[in-house]
C-alpha cells in the first residue's frame, strides 16, 4: 500500500489535498496512515488521523465521550482548541464539494 502525500520542508508528512490540522500533531508510522503516532505522548492510534484527533481532544471532554479511545495526557490546550474548532467547521461544511 502506498501513501500519497508529501514531506513538506519541515520534514513532516501531510496527505495530498489535506488541510487537516491533525497532521500537525501526529505522523504516520512506517508510512502507514492508519497508524498515526501522537507527537505529544507517542501513542500510536490505529484508526488513522481521525482516531488520533479523538485521542487528543478527549482530554477536554468529560464522561464517556470517545470511551474506547485512549486519552492523550500530554496534549496542550491550544491544540485541543484548534482541533475542536476544525471539527466543528467540517461539520458545518458537509456540503462542500471538491
Ligand atoms: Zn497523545
Amino acid at each position: 500500500m502506498s501513501v500519497e502525500g508529501s514531506q513538506r520542508s519541515t520534514g513532516r508528512y501531510r496527505p495530498t489535498n489535506s488541510n487537516d490540522p491533525g497532521w500537525d500533531y501526529g505522523q504516520p508510522v512506517d508510512g502507514n496512515r492508519d497508524h498515526v503516532k501522537c507527537d505529544f505522548c507517542g501513542h500510536v492510534s490505529k484508526g488513522g488521523i481521525k482516531r488520533l484527533k479523538q485521542n487528543l481532544v478527549k482530554a477536554s471532554y468529560k464522561g464517556t465521550m470517545y470511551k474506547d479511545v485512549r486519552k492523550c495526557d500530554k496534549v496542550l490546550q491550544d491544540v485541543v482548541d484548534v482541533l475542536r474548532l476544525y471539527g466543528r467547521k467540517t461539520k458545518n461544511n458537509r456540503r462542500e464539494t471538491k
